[in-house]
């Protein structure tokens, strides 16, 4: 059977965290699929479509690597999508306290699921997509911070 993990998140927007974890991840899965969520509470910084625009564009010759949004449970989503494994990085333990929990539950509620940790390269220990959304903002140059070929637009 083919394995498959779910990597969900908001990717608002994909940094080289994220793209560091997804590599890394290749040669345990036979497809990863980036999952963008969409949460009716939270709009978003940046576009849903130019989000998975760059993640597409960033995996374009990666035939492993899918790119999917999805509403509602991370479980749901990987039950539809046949994934056995969630994939998700690990900065610091604050981030493990908070995976800890999510991943328990969601074992709970998905009993095959299990949710695969890889942690992050030291470099990108203090990277997430909320500072980079702030450096936009305040129309910084954060280039530096997401994948090659990103090109970071100050939404409207
Ligand atoms: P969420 O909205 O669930 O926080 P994110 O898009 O911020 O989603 O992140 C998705 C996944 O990527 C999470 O598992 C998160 O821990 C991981 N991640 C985010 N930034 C980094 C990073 N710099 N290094 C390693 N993993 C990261």
């Amino acid at each position: 059977m083919k394995k498959i993990a779910v990597f969900p998140g908001s990717f608002d927007p994909i940094t080289k965290g994220h793209e560091s974890i997804i590599l890394r991840a290749l040669p345990l899965f036979d497809e990863i699929i980036i999952a963008v969520g969409i949460n009716s509470d939270k709009k978003g910084y940046f576009p849903l479509e130019q989000r998975i625009k760059w993640i597409t564009q960033v995996f374009k010759n990666e035939p492993k690597i899918k790119v999917q949004s999805y509403h509602g449970l991370t479980v749901d989503f990987c039950r539809l999508v046949k994934a056995k494994y969630i994939l998700r990085g690990l900065r610091t333990s604050a981030d493990f306290e908070f995976e800890r929990s999510i991943g328990q539950i969601n074992k709970q509620l998905y009993g095959d699921i299990d949710t695969i940790f890889l942690l992050t390269q030291p470099e990108h220990t203090s990277l997430n997509s909320s500072i980079v959304r702030e450096i936009v903002r305040y129309n910084g140059d954060a280039s530096q911070f997401v994948p090659d070929g990103v090109k970071l637009i100050k939404p409207e």
